[in-house]
């Protein structure tokens, strides 16, 4: 099998960095390794942000409905290489198929919400605030952004970010994951087919030497990350202490609630989709359930065990699975060691999906479903995000312990709770401090018309992301106070200005 060169782009051409230390990406279906990515160094990063300088003055400028136009032509190429897409997802991430398409639907989401910018860049206008004058307020562009992205959505993340920061006015240079880098390049072929001047949209690929390049240079005004909360941390506090605007969101232990009331046949398939998904590699999946006293528990357990142990698990490029394998064989062998510190504490192992072997794949990162009892919050199968595929069960007695057990929780991503009963319901979306909650909806993923964002140590800054937040994140506003005619004679003032 041939390995490709997954290379920079800049200003509209692929680039290979010179003298670039290389990292291997893989097939984690099959263990093959199909390409190598460059690790760019602050050099490339700063031919990136120069491209981005350049091309900037002219974008800046575009009057938003050429640019809206772009994104409807992008909008039209993503549906049309929809396939495409998914296909390059899984084939380095290790998803299903069918899950990729998803992914790719929701990016798409984004761009045409894009595509209203004219609308949702107006302004506001007062007339006669004092005699003769006027005020009005506008948002206009921050300049060169940069998006530094993980590898668990390497097609939707980055369209979380670049396509509301471009439609505002600004360039964008993306730092997508090492992990699974190809699609980031199949994306700038497509926006360069919509017609984006080139410079606006750049792709420069790389590990840490390159993100604290971003973090560094001087002619980047934001920085928009999705990762893990550590490195969020790390992201936040160097880019603001460079007075970037940062958004920094970061990982998730997210619980779902379910009451003795609830149905408990929804909830278990809620609870397979949402902990199994994906190979539960998302940071809106479900690793925890948190059964309402012990009838609760025993018939939701009942449930899930039969279901959990027949998992459809292969190389996501075939039809009709569950889920594919883990991302890299470091990550199987994190999450396998998770399980052992698990059993080796105390924990109830129901199902376990260590050791599996998929026939014909003996070489790929599989693991199978995972699904322990009698989890208790000191245990570090609970105080870690483990990312794959190990759903923890915690009883608790009462709904009251249950939001206990949330709110001492440091994350605050997403969570469901699973109930028929309405005051209960309003209770949780009250009470809760999480960030996005999901009732009887197992992943609350906000659509692409609202903004997505998590509570507590899942997102430092105070911009969520994409949606309606996404224009005041990525424009600044500003303010004018005008006085026409100007034949008006007055005095000089000296006190302050009232009108
Ligand atoms: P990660 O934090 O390891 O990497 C994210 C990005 O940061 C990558 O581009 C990577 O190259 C870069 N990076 C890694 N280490 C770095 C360092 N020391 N210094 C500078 N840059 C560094 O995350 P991941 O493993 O790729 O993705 C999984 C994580 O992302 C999970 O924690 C998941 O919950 C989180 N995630 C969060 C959201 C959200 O919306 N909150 C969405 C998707 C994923």
């Amino acid at each position: 099998m041939s390995v490709k060169l997954i290379q920079n782009f800049i200003a509209g051409k692929l680039c290979h960095p010179a003298n670039a230390d290389k990292l291997s990406v893989t097939n984690p279906a099959t263990g093959e390794i199909t390409g190598e990515v460059a690790l760019s160094s602050a050099a490339e990063v700063d031919q990136a942000v120069q491209a981005a300088k350049t091309a900037i003055v002219k974008w800046a400028t575009t009057p938003p409905l050429r640019r809206a136009r772009v994104m409807f032509r992008f909008l039209e190429l993503l549906q049309q290489n929809h396939n495409r897409l998914a296909e390059a997802i899984t084939k380095e991430h290790g998803k299903t198929f069918e899950d990729a398409k998803g992914e790719v639907q929701r990016g798409i989401e984004v761009v045409e919400f894009a595509c209203g910018v004219p609308h949702l860049l107006k302004g506001t206008f007062s007339e006669q605030v004092a005699n003769a004058v006027d005020a009005y307020s506008f948002r206009q562009p921050l300049g060169v952004v940069a998006g530094i992205t993980p590898f668990n959505f390497p097609v939707m993340v980055p369209m979380w970010m670049y396509p509301m920061a471009i439609a505002c006015g600004n360039s964008f240079v993306l730092k997508p994951s090492e992990k699974d880098p190809s699609a980031s390049l199949l994306m700038a072929e497509l926006l360069q087919q919509a017609e984006l001047p080139d410079g606006v949209f750049n792709v420069v690929q790389g590990g840490r030497e390159a993100v604290e390049a971003l973090l560094d240079h001087p002619d980047i005004a934001a920085i928009s990350f999705v990762g893990s909360t550590p490195i969020a941390r790390i992201i936040y506090q160097r880019g603001t202490a460079h007075d970037k605007r940062v958004q920094a969101l970061g990982g998730a232990k997210n619980h779902m609630i379910i009451m003795p009331d609830a149905d408990l046949d929804q909830a278990a398939s809620a609870l397979m989709g949402a902990g199994y998904g994906s190979a539960g590699e998302r940071c809106m999946a479900i690793s925890v359930a948190v059964p309402v006293g012990e009838e609760t528990a025993n018939a939701l357990l009942d449930r899930l065990i039969p279901q959990v142990k027949t998992l459809k698990i292969g190389n996501g490029m075939e039809p009709g699975l569950d889920m594919g394998p883990l991302v890299t064989r470091t990550h199987l062998d994190k999450v396998s060691a998770y399980v052992d510190s698990g059993v080796e504490q105390g924990a109830r192992l129901l199902v376990d999906g260590r050791g599996y072997v998929v026939p014909g794949h003996e070489n790929g990162f599989f693991i199978g479903g995972c699904l322990f009892d009698k989890v208790t919050p000191e245990m570090e199968i609970y105080k870690n995000e483990i990312f794959g595929p190990v759903l923890s069960t915690v009883r608790v007695p009462t709904y009251a312990a249950a939001m206990k057990l949330v709110h001492n929780n440091p994350y605050g991503n997403g969570i469901a709770i699973f109930t028929r009963d309405g005051d209960t319901a309003r209770d949780f979306v009250s009470k809760i401090e999480v960030g996005m909650v999901g009732v009887n909806v197992p992943i609350p993923v906000p659509v692409a018309f609202h903004s997505f964002g998590g509570w507590k140590k899942s997102l430092f800054g105070d911009h969520d992301i994409y949606g309606p937040e996404s224009i005041n994140f990525y424009t600044r506003l500003k303010a004018v106070t005008s006085r026409w005619p100007t034949g008006i004679k007055e005095g000089a003032k000296f006190n302050f200005p009232t009108l």
